[in-house]
């Protein structure tokens, strides 16, 4: 609990990960042979294969560091505010009156504003809020603001980790939660005749760029991502989908890959032997670092294990500790057997 706390609460939209870097390599040198960092700022750690016989098969796992934010574009002459645009998919809604923290020359709180209920009309209450007409209030004058905040200074979500009844949550739960999955799996997994690369990858949410990066050079046979997954018991949903509680959501499709067949079904064959909960994700939205897995480099035979969430790329994003638990145990499975996989072709 203390590892994913520093994880989701650390400061890292893309393009800017080095602050969950800096927890993140340690952890990975302590369950790799080495760990390197790529160009784009990738963190990735090889545990060499145990006992293979001829060239072991190579597994990359990678779950993402950055966390969607924000950029400055500009701080307002006379008021001081501070316009910027999208880090990620945001939904502008979840961002009306939050805590944020401006990385300018030295840190600097804000609150998203928005003009009070009492002085709209009603045709402005029943507008949703549009990202462009948001601005961030830091309570400074607009000299000092412009000494401190620079456009392209980024911008993070505030909140700490707590527990929510049965749930966690957090800001940037997607997907520090899957960079922990990663780290404990590969602490609790056995021996294995396949070489095991961990990817910290950066920039998933401005389009799976750091992963495809990544896996041009490690060149996997095995791609897995780790991510959440929209669960479908939220409130004001129709219900399907996957269910906080329910365990590992093995993801089959979503709008950027359809996930390999033979890998699909060998991770819920695993599932079952070792009475992993498990559920699977089925979706033709959303997408994930599977895409750059898959399509690196002469291709991969790629999947996905996924977290359910509620209330994603919100300030409260939240998931079930049951279903951490058994994502990590099918991903260390998958680590001590991926060689049954076997390469492509
Ligand atoms: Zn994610």
């Amino acid at each position: 609990m203390d590892l994913l706390a520093r994880l989701a609460e650390a400061h890292g939209p893309s393009g800017r990960e080095e602050a969950v870097a800096a927890i993140v390599r340690p952890e990975l040198e302590a369950v790799c042979d080495r760990v390197e960092t790529d160009p784009l700022g990738s963190l990735l750690g090889t545990r060499e294969a145990t006992g293979a016989v001829g060239t072991p098969v190579r597994l990359m796992i990678a779950a993402h560091m950055d966390e969607i934010g924000l950029m400055v574009t500009a701080v307002d002459d006379s008021s001081g505010f501070v316009r910027v645009i999208p880090l990620g998919g945001w939904d502008a809604r979840t961002l009306v009156s939050q805590l944020v923290l401006i990385h300018g020359r030295e840190p600097v709180d804000g609150v998203v504003g928005t003009p009070p209920v009492h002085v709209l009309d009603q045709e402005a209450r029943n507008r949703a809020p549009k990202l462009e007409d948001l601005v961030i209030d830091t309570g400074l004058p607009a000299d000092r603001v412009k000494e401190l905040v620079r456009p392209g200074d980024v911008v993070t979500r505030v909140r700490t980790l707590r527990t929510l009844g049965e749930l966690i949550t957090c800001k940037a739960i997607d997907d520090r939660v899957g960079v922990f999955v990663m780290l404990e799996a590969m602490r609790a997994a056995g021996p294995s005749p396949a070489e095991i690369v961990a990817a910290a990858t950066v920039q998933e949410e401005v389009g799976l760029r750091g992963a495809r990066a990544a896996t041009g050079r490690v060149l996997p046979d095995v791609g897995l991502a780790i991510d959440t997954c929209p669960s479908g018991d939220g409130p004001g949903q129709k219900g399907g989908g996957t269910k906080l509680g329910k365990g590992a959501a093995i993801r089959i499709m979503d709008a950027s890959a359809i996930g390999s067949r033979i890998l699909v079904d060998f991770l819920e064959s695993l599932a079952v032997e070792r009475d992993i909960p498990h559920q699977f994700h089925v979706s033709d939205k959303g997408g994930t670092d599977t895409a750059s897995l898959q399509l690196a480099g002469e291709g991969s035979i790629a999947g996905c294990v996924s977290i359910p969430q509620r209330y994603g790329h919100s300030s409260v994003e939240a998931c079930h500790p049951d279903d951490v638990r058994a994502c990590i145990d099918l991903v260390a499975a998958l680590i001590e057997r991926v060689h049954e996989v076997g390469r492509p072709g």
